[in-house]
């Protein structure tokens, strides 16, 4: 696949849902991935791209917007409390906001730095111990709770578990979202992103399918 592929195959998904052209966002995922891949992509004029830890993102980013405008870069990946302030220089979305004492620490220091990246709060749909993210039943309390705090929550991201089927998955996230008036929805990778476009998505998060597969040797 190539970038051309990809966009191509998100129209084809878009028009097919009947939903607006344009109104899915392509971040692209450069996790692991060797620079030259990730540059290849920024020739091509793509400027969306994602990342999932903030060491990582720290030491490939900075370089590359000396060399290219516009970068918006998203956060996709844990965040501990103690790398809040470094994620505000890098990043201009944070997808994985999942606990009420990283939600409190982003406050604080959206405070004092007086700017904040768009917020995403992650919901774990399939309640599985090993993945973030706040339960189904806790999310509209959540989505409440750093309403109050005055985050900029633009809307909910999930990922769905490997073995089931994520459409369903998708759709309550999506149900979520409606019933607390959010209108993001950060749902949809390499694999599956063309249902979750079907399911309303806004932020498409695809790395393997841009870049090839990630070489974690
Ligand atoms: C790695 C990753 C992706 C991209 O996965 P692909 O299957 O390569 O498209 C998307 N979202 C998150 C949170 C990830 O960590």
């Amino acid at each position: 696949m190539s970038l051309p592929d990809i966009t191509a195959r998100i129209d084809a998904a878009i028009a097919a849902a009947g939903r607006s052209p344009g109104c899915v966002q392509l971040i692209a995922v450069s996790k692991v991935q060797p620079n030259d891949r990730v540059e290849a992509v920024l020739k091509e004029g793509h400027r969306i791209f994602g990342e999932n830890r903030v060491q990582e993102a720290e030491g490939k980013w900075p370089a590359f917007r000396e060399a290219y405008e516009g970068i918006d870069l998203h956060l996709i990946g844990p965040l501990q409390s103690n790398k809040v302030r470094q994620s505000f220089d890098l990043f201009q979305c944070i997808h994985s906001v999942d606990r009420s004492k990283l939600a409190k620490t982003i406050a604080r220091i959206a405070d004092e730095e007086g700017h904040c990246p768009d917020i995403f709060l992650q919901v774990n749909t399939g309640e599985e111990e090993q993945k973030a993210g706040v339960a189904p039943k806790d999310a509209d309390a959540f989505i409440a709770e750093c309403r109050a705090l005055e985050l900029p929550v633009k809307g909910l991201m999930c990922i769905p578990p490997a073995d089931e089927e994520p459409s369903l998955h998708f759709a309550l996230l999506a149900k979520i979202a409606k019933r607390n008036d959010l209108s993001g929805l950060s749902m949809g990778m390499s694999n599956d992103f063309e249902s979750a476009i079907a399911q309303g998505a806004t932020h498409i998060r695809v790395g393997s399918a841009i870049f090839g597969e990630r070489d974690y040797e």
